[in-house]
């Protein structure tokens, strides 16, 4: 349970004074929630210094100023549209205070003609003039006080004043309760970091613009916090799924040996590595819980398929579970030459099957007859039951979100979990998004792959590239064609691709096919099998593809409105072409002009195949935030934090979450019960949860 201290922060920011429904709304929308929490965390991007004050005949136009002038004499408009001006001066010059839809009466009130105000805003230059509009403050001189020297200045929306903002945010700032000290005393003297509430106040009240930056003392204590939170949350979550008991799976060997020898091939170092970590994780009496990583096309297929012979070997079953229905049935086909080689039985189970189809596989889950199943989330509803699933393998392929899926897989089993991801996760996020978990990685492609011609070329291209496509065609050639993404719309996704299926219909005629979100499955389905049996030979799809399809004999990528996408999602797509024994071509056409960060992406492609430095440059070119797309990703967004500037923070959370779960486990002392309010105070409570009471 939420502990007391915290109470106060999760109230709804209408309780403090000032706010009501409607600008409470708006600042909930500003602030990404409605609660006093989610103001204190929404920090200011910039300073406004009011300490400038200097007399009318030395003030440089274009900089905020606080002035002391006598008010001469007040200009009412003769119409609406004009604007309320009053002149004041001071010794030695001029300015027009300048009012949008001024109010006569209370404009007279503020600004009482013969009387001396401070007035604070930015003076500009308007012809000879000087002017001021919409001074942000106007007091008598015994008011002075009232301007701040320095304010701070937040992300704004239309409709919401700065002042009521920032009022509103010291509000909650200043009621934000002294939370106890969940840091060590070693690291906060060494860092010099202030406790939690001054950082807070620091951050939110900058006396100049140093504790805005991301170095400063203030801003790195809250950063510290919420990666520490986020590491000990990861590890909480996973000692208890590994506290469920394990078993030790192990085998003699026979059912791995004939698929080995059923290979056309010889697996590659990086899968023998693999194998050997897996099965050797497996053989431990705890549970597996462990990542394997490599790009599109690297084989990991056959290193699950292994793990998975050695789970039935040990008499228990496997399950694989992808994350779409195509990419489901295609593990199947892959898998099933290989396995039944081996003598083992396989089944599908996705949304798809139903009536007795679906009961005679559930039977046979049941009672064991089927040692391998291949499917969807569909395989961990609630009327499904094993037999005795032994491992079960999670195809992530680019998304994330591991930890909710995990505890799908491990829904009441104490099977060994095997993750694959097809994203190379760059180090800083794999220990955001996994924590501490094993890993494996396949760095290496399988041999004989040559390396993809990739092209960057205008759309005003498309002429010459449809004519280029045809002449490969008519030589035999296979290509995919993407569209956009518009605005993360999938309707607005399918009608491009739509109009360009369309299109090329017109140069190509029936060769053409369409896949895309919205059609049914049996239609996607249809196109796909089209595609892949040579039926069709161009394809237009949308993103898909990226999660889908495997037709090795594809030569040929084309990617409209390559700058809509993201490096890794370029990458990926990218890599679905070549994988046969012909070379592959990547055709990137952009939508001029291009923008520098668009221009480096390109070249970063053309530069090289390697998704591991793939990932580290779209981590730098665009922040942990925005890597893959915020919307899919499912990667922890950090309020505080920011990956590029607090890397090294993350590093020191991992090591002091190892520290802290060694030396008291139960986080039961004083400084445990001080981070377990740490962990509520990041909404981590089913992490908490998983603490012994008390
Ligand atoms: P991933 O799942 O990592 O994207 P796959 O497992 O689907 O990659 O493998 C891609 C292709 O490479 C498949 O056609 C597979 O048969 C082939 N392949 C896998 N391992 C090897 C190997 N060691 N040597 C040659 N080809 C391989
Ligand atoms: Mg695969």
């Amino acid at each position: 349970m939420r502990p007391e201290i915290l109470f106060s922060l999760f109230k709804p920011l209408t309780t403090l004074p000032g706010v009501g429904p409607r600008n409470g709304a708006q600042i909930a929308h500003l602030a990404g929630g409605d609660r006093l929490l989610d103001l204190i965390f929404h920090l200011p991007v910039g300073i406004v210094d009011r300490r400038y004050a200097p007399a009318l005949s030395d003030v440089q136009p274009g900089r905020v100023a606080t002035i002391e002038v006598t008010v001469d004499r007040h200009h009412v408009p003769r119409n609406k549209r004009q604007p309320y001006r009053v002149s004041v001066s001071d010794r030695g010059g001029a300015l027009t205070l300048v009012f949008f839809r001024g109010r006569e009466d209370y404009l007279k009130s503020v600004l009482p003609v013969g009387e001396t105000r401070l007035i604070s805003g930015t003076v500009e230059r308007y012809g000879d003039a000087l002017q001021m509009a919409h001074p942000d403050h106007i007091v008598a001189p015994a008011a002075r006080a009232e301007i701040p020297a320095v304010e701070p200045v937040y992300p704004m929306t239309a409709g919401l004043s700065p002042k009521t903002l920032a009022r509103t945010i010291a509000a909650a700032v200043d009621g934000a309760p002294n939370l106890p000290e969940w840091l060590d005393s070693t690291l906060l003297s060494d860092r010099s970091w202030p406790s939690w509430k001054t950082a807070l106040t620091a951050v939110h009240r900058p006396d100049e613009g140093a504790a805005l930056e991301p170095t400063s003392a203030a801003r790195q204590r809250l950063a510290y916090d919420e990666l520490l939170a986020n590491q000990l949350a990861l590890a909480l979550v996973r000692r208890n799924m590994r506290k469920l008991a394990g078993r030790s799976v192990d085998g003699d060997g026979r059912l791995i040996d004939a698929i080995l020898a059923t290979l056309p091939f010889r697996p590659t170092g990086g899968q023998d590595g693999a194998i050997r970590e897996i099965l050797a994780d497996m053989a431990e009496p705890e549970r597996m819980l462990r990542l394997l990583q490599g790009d599109v096309g690297s084989g990991k297929t056959l290193v699950a398929l292994v793990a998975m012979a050695r789970a039935v070997e040990a008499g228990g079953q496997a399950a694989l579970m992808a994350p779409t229905e195509i990419l489901a049935r295609q593990h199947l086909a892959a898998i099933a030459p290989l396995a039944e080689a081996a003598g083992m039985t396989l089944g599908l189970l996705t949304g798809r099957e139903k009536g007795a189809t679906r009961r005679d596989l559930l039977a046979d889950l049941e009672s064991g007859a089927l040692n391998i199943v291949i499917g969807t989330h569909a395989l961990f509803t609630e009327d499904v039951a094993f037999h005795d699933l032994a491992l079960t393998v999670v195809d992530e392929q680019h998304r994330f979100g591991v930890h909710q899926r995990l505890a799908v897989a491990a829904k009441g089993q104490r099977c060994d979990v095997l993750v694959m991801t097809a994203t190379p996760i760059p180090r800083t996020l794999m220990l955001t998004a996994y924590g501490d978990m094993e890993v494996s990685r396949l760095e290496e492609k399988p041999p004989g792959r040559a390396p993809i011609d990739t092209r960057v070329l205008p759309m005003d291209r498309l002429d010459a590239v449809v004519e280029r496509l045809r002449h490969a065609v008519d030589d035999g050639a296979k290509a995919y064609w993407v569209c956009p993404l518009v605005e993360e719309s999938e309707t607005l996704d399918a009608s491009a691709a739509e109009d360009r299926h369309r299109h090329l219909t017109q140069v190509f005629g029936d060769r053409v096919g369409l896949v895309h979100g919205r059609l049914k499955s049996a239609e996607k389905d249809a196109a796909m099998a089209a595609f892949a049996d040579g039926a069709i030979k161009i394809l237009v799809a949308t993103t898909v593809i990226e999660v889908g399809v495997d037709v090795p004999d594809t030569t040929i990528m084309v990617i409209e409105h390559a700058e809509r996408f993201g490096l890794a999602q370029l990458h990926q797509l990218r890599g679905r072409v070549g994988r046969g024994e012909h070379p592959g071509s990547c055709l990137l056409l952009y939508q001029s002009p291009l923008s520098d960060t668009a221009t480096a992406r390109m070249n970063i492609l053309r530069a090289t195949e390697d998704g591991f430095r793939i990932a580290e440059e779209d981590l730098r070119l665009r922040g942990a935030g925005e890597l893959l797309g915020t919307r899919q990703s499912g990667l922890p967004r950090f309020r505080l934090a920011d990956l590029a500037d607090h890397g090294d923070l993350l590093q020191m959370a991992r090591d002091d979450t190892a520290l802290i779960l060694n030396r008291d486990p139960e986080l039961s002392g004083s400084r445990g019960q001080a981070l377990r309010v740490l962990l509520y105070l990041f909404e981590r409570d089913a992490a908490a949860r998983t603490l012994r009471s008390g």
